[in-house]
């Protein structure tokens, strides 16, 4: 309860955009329904069970564990078979992470800071906003009439606005601090991301910049998390399919 109290203090204090909610909203989980319906039929995606799906769902049940964010909402990742470069959230704790950046990401930190972002947009409360443009998804869904382009994981980044992505990015660093994670590690993947030529969620520069704010009092020497088992597991996983195909 106190820790809950103190997020909910920290949060106030940094964001000035909007209000957190913890919980997900009645119109933010019927919009997340639907949209989860539309992708579970038209893209193809990790069945439930399977040992990449299951482990990503380790790690990320563990990183809420970790940072107390597991007792407000029930996160549930899926993993897209798309090689590209792709993070995003739908509301009511579903978080999408392609397979391309399972295999991006080179430690538990820079996963962790993956979805503490994404954790954030939900924290924020950015799904249970009304003001969204209509169409905010449906650019996930890609525009073409060949069912092979509507199969094709959309450019989530072009719409999503930078104020969200900062916000989402400050909640992040403070999940990660909280996880016992390396918070810098939310700078390392954005610089890695932004030389590997992805897509920008939005200017990595500013975003980075950003980012380094949020770092006051985090020490500049060299720190990694030691690999959970549901990582470790993970990373057992992805090796194993690399190896079989
Ligand atoms: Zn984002």
């Amino acid at each position: 309860m106190m820790t809950r109290a103190v997020l909910v203090l920290v949060l106030l204090a940094t964001s000035v955009h909007a209000a957190p909610v913890l919980e997900a909203c009645p119109a933010e989980i019927r919009r997340a329904s639907d949209t989860l319906g539309q992708i579970f039929r038209q893209w193809p995606l990790r069945a439930t069970g399977d040992p990449i799906d299951s482990a990503l769902q380790a790690v990320a049940s563990q990183l809420a564990e970790r940072a107390g964010e597991s007792t407000h909402r029930r996160w549930r990742t899926h993993v897209v078979r798309d090689s590209k470069l792709n993070a995003f959230s739908i509301g009511d704790g579903h978080i999408f992470v392609t397979e391309g950046m399972l295999r991006f990401v080179t430690s538990e930190d820079e996963l962790a800071a993956l979805l503490a972002h994404e954790f954030g947009h939900h924290i924020a409360g950015h799904f249970c906003q009304t003001n969204e443009p209509s169409g905010f998804f449906s650019h996930l869904f890609g525009r073409g009439e060949a069912p092979e382009e509507q199969r094709q994981v959309g450019e989530l980044s072009a719409s999503i606005d930078s104020t969200k992505e900062r916000e989402a990015d400050r909640i992040g660093v403070i999940i990660l601090k909280r996880g016992g994670y390396n918070p810098r590690a939310a700078i390392l993947l954005a610089a890695r991301m932004a030389a590997s030529g992805t897509p920008a969620h939005f200017q990595y520069g500013q975003r980075i910049e950003a980012l380094r704010k949020l770092m006051t009092g985090v020490p500049h020497t060299a720190w990694v998390t030691n690999d959970s088992a549901p990582f470790t597991r993970l990373q057992d996983a992805l090796r194993a399919e690399v190896g079989s195909s």
